[in-house]
């Protein structure tokens, strides 16, 4: 996606992938103050960690608890953003086909991808939003952290648990921010009892039809998988890297046939 994007802006560079062990990831930081760098991408589990490493970081990302992305200033100083929680935005609200304002959402998962979930919504204006979590600590802890956000009623519930349920069945939304349907093939909720004028969205985008994505789509929902999410969030940090935008649709194209793959597995 992201040299797909370098080749059609122009741009000499190139966007290289490093799996590192942890103790690595201090100096991989340190690395890009060189005058190579534009910055940097982290993903899972170096978030939270790579927070701590960079010389600022911008307020969403220290609200949301992570950092999934890093831009270099002339100067020399590293900036961490994060670029799900308005990846998210972008993908949910074209899934909804309109503005999570006002809008019933249940959330499950609680880990680093359902705070930059949770975080959006909040700041988006949702009414209602219910965190649905395997450990329920998870999910209590999400919402402390995010107590001063927004002023949507909010609620932490086990996944599996018969309130899940009841929350599911008045949403507009029901998202999926767990690895369930990534890692095993079954789905986190029912979507039998959510409305039929609800939108079920799949963080997961490996396989392209989850479980979930396609059980809401044979009751007729609205669905998508998280591929839009990804494109989205990549693209910001991309201008963010460049001052270049509008390189979605590049990236789109890029990632396309990658994610069609049966022998891509995450
Ligand atoms: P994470 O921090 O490891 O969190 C994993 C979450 O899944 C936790 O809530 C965990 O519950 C839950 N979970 C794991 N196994 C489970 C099981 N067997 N049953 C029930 N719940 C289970 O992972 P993450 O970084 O948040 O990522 C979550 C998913 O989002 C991944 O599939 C990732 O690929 C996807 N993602 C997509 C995008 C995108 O751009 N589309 C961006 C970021 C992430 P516990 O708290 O109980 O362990």
């Amino acid at each position: 996606m992201h040299n797909a994007a370098f080749a059609a802006a122009g741009i000499d560079a190139e966007y290289v992938i490093a799996e590192i062990d942890e103790p690595d990831v201090a100096p991989a930081v340190a690395a890009a103050r060189w005058p190579e760098y534009l910055g940097l991408g982290v993903t899972a589990p170096y978030k939270p960690l790579v927070a701590s490493l960079v010389d600022e970081v911008e307020g969403d990302a220290r609200t949301i608890g992570a950092v999934n992305n890093v831009v270099r200033t002339d100067g020399g100083r590293l900036i961490g953003f994060n670029t799900d929680a308005p990846g998210f935005r972008v993908g949910i609200e074209l899934a909804m086909g309109r503005p999570l304002d006002g809008a019933e959402v249940v959330v499950g998962g609680a880990g680093g991808a359902a705070h930059a979930v949770v975080f959006a919504c909040l700041t988006a204006g949702a009414r209602r939003v219910t965190i649905a979590n395997r450990t329920v600590t998870t999910a209590t802890r999400l919402l402390e952290r995010f107590a001063g956000v927004g002023t949507a009623e909010r609620a932490a519930m086990p996944l599996d648990g018969p309130d899940v349920i009841d929350a599911l069945q008045t949403a507009d939304v029901a998202v999926n921010a767990t690895t369930i349907g990534m890692v095993d093939p079954r789905a986190p909720f029912d979507v039998q009892v959510l409305p039929s004028d609800a939108t079920v969205f799949d963080l997961v985008y490996v396989p392209a039809e989850t479980p979930l994505v396609a059980a809401a789509r044979a009751r007729g929902l609205r669905a998508a998988n998280g591929s839009e999410m990804l494109i989205a969030q990549a693209a910001i940090a991309f201008e963010r890297w460049t001052g270049v935008g509008g390189m979605a649709h590049v990236m789109r194209a890029a990632v396309a046939p990658l994610l069609a793959d049966p022998a891509v597995r995450a």
